[in-house]
């Protein structure tokens, strides 16, 4: 079940994260679970709660994204084969209703995901 928007807590700086990039369109932190040696979450300021709410005028804020994603993969010493995860609502596993990037790397994965 999707819970509260505790990425918006961390957003506001009232819960801790170990951020690692921050801009006035997005911020990238280390997720608290990882599921790869490197498993970084690149979440917009602009509070959309899924995938499936992606408006036109979002399309250079995913972008933005992706471009963020890039380099922290390269900064992060995992510029040689990464993941990039996007669970859209639960049944695809999402539990953060803030549309969010997994950045996984440091590890192999295997195709197809589970
Ligand atoms: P989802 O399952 O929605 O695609 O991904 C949510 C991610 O957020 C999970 O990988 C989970 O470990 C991470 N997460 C949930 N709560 C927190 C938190 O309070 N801090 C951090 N750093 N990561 C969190």
């Amino acid at each position: 079940m999707l819970s509260d928007n505790i990425f918006l807590k961390i957003l506001e700086k009232k819960i801790p994260a170990r951020i690692l990039y921050e801009d006035e369109h997005c911020i990238a932190f280390h997720d608290n679970n990882p599921q790869a040696p490197v498993h970084v979450l690149i979440i917009p300021r602009k509070v959309i709660p899924t995938h499936a709410d992606i408006q036109a005028e979002d399309r250079e804020l995913l972008g933005h994204l992706h471009w963020v994603a890039a380099q922290l993969a390269e900064k992060l010493g995992i510029g040689d084969g990464y993941r990039l995860v996007l669970n859209c609502k639960e049944r695809a596993g999402q539990t953060v209703p803030h549309l969010h990037l997994h950045l996984l790397g440091g590890r192999n994965f295997a195709w197809p995901p589970g």
